[in-house]
């Protein structure tokens, strides 16, 4: 398997080949051609196995350079996963000049803000400050297509379900859904049979 068997622009197959990925691993052969197809996906994996990618090549792919609002958002229970999926987002997306911008607490507000109104295709963030910025006006999520729940489970573990349930319902009803989890405890579950329909299951 090679990541020139999927659909992918010659500006994502470059960064790839230049993070040196040889070849997709198990979640990313698993989600990527899913996710070009723009199917619901429940995944449940470990970290460490190539999760961020799998997720970040094909949104990567698919996000629209010339729109100026943000087309997807990321929301991770960490302010440190929330500035390595952005990383990862900015290795993967630099041929095609994709802009992410961190949202997370504990830093000024001024800064994202900005960010947030200048070109951003992608928004990578926390609970907290990615609904403070909703509530503020400042992050217009209406064109928002692609929305990725990653570590599920440790975002349940820290409380912040109610949260994430106010953020999914300020999305478009006409989007992507992908959700990431290391275990499929039933509250996870009651989420995905909630707001995700239909969705294609991984297991790896
Ligand atoms: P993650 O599970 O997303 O935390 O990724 C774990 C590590 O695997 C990261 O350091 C990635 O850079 C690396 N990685 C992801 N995809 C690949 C791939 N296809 N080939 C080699 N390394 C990869």
């Amino acid at each position: 398997k090679s990541f020139k068997d999927y659909k992918l622009g010659n500006d994502i197959l470059k960064a790839v080949d230049m993070l040196n990925f040889k070849s997709p691993t198990k979640v990313q052969s698993e989600v990527i051609p899913f996710a070009l197809e723009e199917k619901d996906i429940v995944v449940k994996s470990q970290t460490g196995s190539g999760k961020t990618a799998a997720f970040a090549i094909p949104v990567c792919q698919m996000v629209d350079w010339e729109e100026n609002k943000p087309q997807a958002l990321v929301i991770t229970p960490t302010r440190e996963l929330a500035i390595q999926v952005g990383e990862d987002f900015f290795n993967i997306g630099r041929f095609k000049r994709i802009k992410t911008c961190p949202l997370y607490g504990k830093s000024p507000y001024r800064r994202q803000e900005r960010e947030l109104r200048q070109k951003a295709h992608v928004v990578v963030g926390t609970p907290g400050r990615v609904i403070d910025h909703i509530e503020r006006g400042t992050f217009d999520t209406s064109q928002i297509k692609y929305f990725v729940i990653d570590e599920a489970d440790e975002m349940l573990n820290m409380g912040f379900l109610e949260q994430v349930e106010t953020i999914i319902s300020s999305l478009p009803k006409d989007r992507v859904t992908m959700l990431f989890s290391a275990t499929m405890p039933s509250d996870i579950q009651r989420l995905c049979d909630k707001y995700i329909k239909e969705p294609v299951y991984v297991e790896i």
